[in-house]
């Protein structure tokens, strides 16, 4: 018997906002003191009334229009009920059966919905384990109690591992591109559940799957675990299980709850949310900047990337505007005949800007927005290579100036640190070298290949290592052919 996984993802992600949900403490994930960021109403006092967030309610309309949701004329929010020491009112404010946004799809998956809550607080537990000699203690840090959340549901459409992977990481580009979340989550700002059920049989909720290797690994381990259980004759229990990323298991936590056991109610304290009212929701779609799959598309056509080019620079907002731009910035235009295939500096921009200058970043730490060297600047350095002004070699030195100074390559060219060899010059090395080394020219036409190697180091020696070996034997190619 075969056994076809249905898989069904709940994505939270915390938006990025000024401050939290329902007060004005702010919403600072960098911080590294704390309870820093709380007020009485993030701390649940007694007394004390939420405020909804304006700009937080925008965020998931947003989210809500890229995705193709409708966003629901009337929304409220409600109390979702239950006691833990990360939640300091015992309970969150969340959204029930009035959810902000409702359907969508995303990468041919239809979404159920997508609501509005506030993050939990967090608990930090340190030492041995109790039970042990040492030393053990749990420490809680609200900076993060309040936080504005969206939580995003799909209906059980997805078929494999791989599916929930490329849907995860596509939705994470999407909150990127809208600006709406930074959804790291390395640092815990996008969250997974996963439930798993074979067959459309009993379904299983996995928690706390944080990376995207931790989603297809819970989802594998998940699908297995059920299918060896449906092998024997045994029955899927519903319930909602952990998973352990050092273990890369998935171990039960507790039978799963429903919705009654959080007793469900509508927040007093909040007035119901007339959306279409308060927010411009057709402006609001008009306006919403090009999402990764249309950038996607027009990389492609407009630039002649292949799918793999443009995938690797849309996975990087900064890249791809950067590379849009210098690529207008650009002198030279050796374009393919055809109009098939991208032009050579094209090309070398691509090849600059997704190996060396992301090796840069890579290697100092820095963020993309604190690069120094404009996409102007860049083009520049494309056309000298181009035109054969510098080597491939001096390119990458160059590039590492620019990188520490941000200065042009001309400014950086008039200082005189770097020996430019002019296309004259090598052209007239060449020409030498060939007419003081007629044997060898003779053996390379007889097809002994190490005569083109002995040529390309005399004409080195002549320019004084300043041109490239490439460089030189593409000339000297030219030369014995032509
Ligand atoms: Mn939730």
């Amino acid at each position: 018997m075969t056994y076809e996984p249905t898989i069904g993802l709940e994505i939270h992600a915390e938006l990025k906002t000024r401050t939290k949900m329902f007060c004005d403490s702010l919403n600072d994930p960098d911080e590294k003191h704390p309870n820093v960021n709380v007020c009485p109403v993030c701390l649940g006092h007694p007394g004390t009334l939420p405020v909804i967030n304006k700009k937080a309610v925008e965020e998931v309309i947003k989210v809500g229009l890229a995705l193709g949701g409708e966003i629901a004329e009337r929304t409220k929010f409600d109390r979702k009920n239950y006691f833990y020491p990360d939640l300091p009112k015992g309970y969150q404010i969340s959204q029930y059966d009035m959810p902000l946004v409702i359907g969508g799809e995303l990468n041919g998956i239809r979404l159920e919905r997508i609501h509005l809550e506030e993050d939990a607080g967090k608990l930090i537990h340190e030492g041995s384990p109790s039970g042990s000699s040492g030393q053990s203690a749990s420490l809680i840090d609200f900076n993060r109690a309040g936080v504005p959340l969206m939580e995003l549901v799909t209906k059980p459409d997805i078929r494999s591992a791989e599916q929930a992977v490329e849907f995860a990481k596509e939705f994470q580009l999407i909150l990127k591109y809208l600006g709406a979340s930074d959804a790291d989550m390395e640092k815990g700002q996008m969250r997974a559940d996963v439930n798993v059920s074979l067959n459309m049989g009993t379904k299983v909720e996995v928690k706390n799957v944080n990376s995207f290797r931790s989603i297809a690994s819970a989802v594998k381990y998940e699908t297995e675990r059920q299918r060896e259980l449906l092998e024997r004759g045994e029955k899927v229990k519903q319930e909602t299980r952990g998973w352990d990323d050092v273990k890369q298991v998935t171990t039960s936590q507790r039978s799963k709850e429903e919705a009654h056991d959080y007793r469900y109610f509508p927040e007093p304290d909040l007035p119901p949310l007339a959306s279409h009212e308060a927010f411009p929701i057709e402006k609001m779609k008009a306006e919403l900047p090009e999402l990764p799959a249309e950038k996607r598309e027009r990389f492609a056509r407009e630039f002649n990337l292949n799918e793999n080019q443009a995938k690797l620079l849309i996975e990087n907002k900064f890249l791809a505007d950067y590379f849009e731009t210098a690529t207008s910035e650009l002198a030279t235009r050796d374009a393919d005949p055809s109009g098939k295939l991208p032009h050579k500096s094209q090309v070398l921009l691509f090849n600059y800007l997704t190996s060396d200058l992301v090796g840069l970043i890579n290697e100092s730490g820095i963020e993309y927005s604190e690069l120094k060297i404009t996409p102007e600047n860049m083009a520049e350095l494309v056309d000298y290579i181009a035109d054969g002004k510098i080597t491939t070699k001096q390119a990458k030195d160059i590039l590492k100036v620019m990188f520490e100074t941000g200065e042009s390559p001309e400014n950086i060219l008039g200082q005189g640190n770097f020996n430019l060899i002019e296309d004259e010059v090598l052209h007239q090395a060449v020409e030498d070298v060939l007419k003081e080394n007629p044997s060898a020219v003779t053996d390379f036409a007889s097809g002994k290949t190490a005569a083109l190697q002995f040529l390309v180091g005399k004409v080195m020696q002549k320019t004084k290592g300043g041109a490239d070996p490439g460089e030189i034997q593409n000339k000297i190619l030219e030369k014995l052919r032509g």
